[in-house]
C-alpha cells in the first residue's frame, strides 16, 4: 500500500482536453476519494475567439483568449471536483504547419527536456501513482498533443514514479458508432482521407484496448465541463448532442496501459486496479 493519498495525474495540452478526453476518470475518480491533478501545458491562445474568431482573423485577441479559456478551465475543474489545477502556461503552438509553431514560447518549440523537468518536478511534488497522457501522435496530430506526451513520457522516465501509465485511445467500433450517431443527428460527418488516415493511425482495434473504464454515472459531470467550454466551437458541436446522448457515446473511457508495476491482470476496467 502507498504511504501518500492515492493519486491520478492527468496531461493535457490545451484548456477543454481535460474534458473532452478524461471528464470521466477526473469525476469519477474524485467521487471515490482519490486526489485527481490536471496540468494543462498550454494557454490556449489558439483557440477561438469571441464569435468564434479563428487566430489572424479580425476580433481574435490572443490574451482575451487566453484570460476566457482560464476562466472557463477553472469552471470545468470545478464540475469535475479536480483537486489540483496545475499550468505550465506555454504558448498555444496552433494546429501543425501554423506560424504559432515556432513563434517565441511556444510549446511546440520547447526542449522536450525543459518541459519534462518542470513536470517531473510536480511528479515528486503529487506522486502520482497513475499518469494518463496522449499516445505519440496526440491521437490526432496536433503539436501540442504530441509534446505532452512525449514530455510526460520522459518525466515519468527521470522519475520512476508512477506505477501505472496509460495513454488514452479510442476503440475502433465506438469511432464507427461515433460517426453513426452524428450522421442520424444530421451532423456533419468529415469523410475520412484515406491517405492521411495511412500516415495517421488514430485510435486502436477493440481487442489492443487494455483499459475499459465505465464513466456513465459521470456523464454529466463531463456535459458540464466540456459546456463550461462554451467559447470553442468544437465543443458546442459536442454538445449539440444533448446530455443524454453525450453520455451514452462517451459513458466509457479507454485508455492503453503502457507502463505497469503491478501485475494487474488484463484487460481491466479501473486505472487503479492492482492499487487498492
Ligand atoms: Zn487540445
Amino acid at each position: 500500500m502507498v504511504d501518500h493519498p492515492l493519486t491520478l495525474m492527468a496531461v493535457h495540452a490545451h484548456p477543454d482536453d481535460e474534458a473532452s478526453g478524461t471528464g470521466g476518470v477526473l469525476a469519477r475518480y474524485a467521487a471515490e476519494g482519490i486526489r485527481t491533478v490536471l496540468v494543462t501545458c498550454t494557454d490556449g491562445g489558439c483557440g477561438d475567439g469571441a464569435g468564434g474568431a479563428k487566430p489572424g482573423e479580425p476580433g481574435h485577441d490572443p490574451a482575451a483568449v487566453v484570460a476566457t479559456r482560464r476562466a472557463e478551465l477553472e469552471a470545468s475543474c470545478r464540475f469535475l471536483k479536480v483537486s489540483d489545477l496545475e499550468l505550465l502556461g506555454y504558448a498555444d503552438s496552433g494546429m501543425m504547419g501554423w506560424p504559432q509553431n515556432s513563434a517565441p514560447g511556444s510549446f511546440w518549440t520547447t526542449p522536450v527536456a525543459e518541459g519534462a523537468e518542470r513536470l517531473a518536478k510536480l511528479m515528486r511534488h503529487y506522486r502520482p501513482d497513475v499518469v494518463v497522457t496522449y499516445d505519440e501522435n496526440g491521437f490526432y496530430g496536433h503539436p501540442d498533443h504530441i509534446q505532452a506526451h512525449r514530455i510526460t513520457m520522459a518525466a515519468v522516465e527521470l522519475t520512476g514514479l508512477p506505477a501505472k501509465v496509460y495513454w488514452t485511445t479510442m476503440p475502433h467500433s465506438a469511432m464507427v458508432e461515433f460517426g453513426r450517431i452524428m450522421a442520424e443527428l444530421g451532423m456533419d460527418v468529415p469523410e475520412p482521407d484515406p491517405s492521411a488516415e495511412e500516415a495517421l493511425p488514430m485510435g486502436l482495434p477493440d481487442e489492443a484496448i487494455t483499459t475499459w473504464v465505465d464513466v456513465t454515472s459521470f456523464g454529466e459531470s463531463k456535459y458540464e465541463a466540456l459546456a463550461a467550454h462554451a467559447s470553442q466551437g468544437d465543443n458546442i458541436f459536442f454538445l449539440g448532442m444533448g446530455v443524454e446522448r453525450f453520455t451514452q457515446l462517451m459513458g466509457t473511457e479507454t485508455f492503453l496501459r503502457v507502463h505497469d508495476t503491478t501485475g494487474a491482470p488484463l484487460p481491466e476496467t479501473d486505472l487503479f486496479a492492482g492499487l487498492r
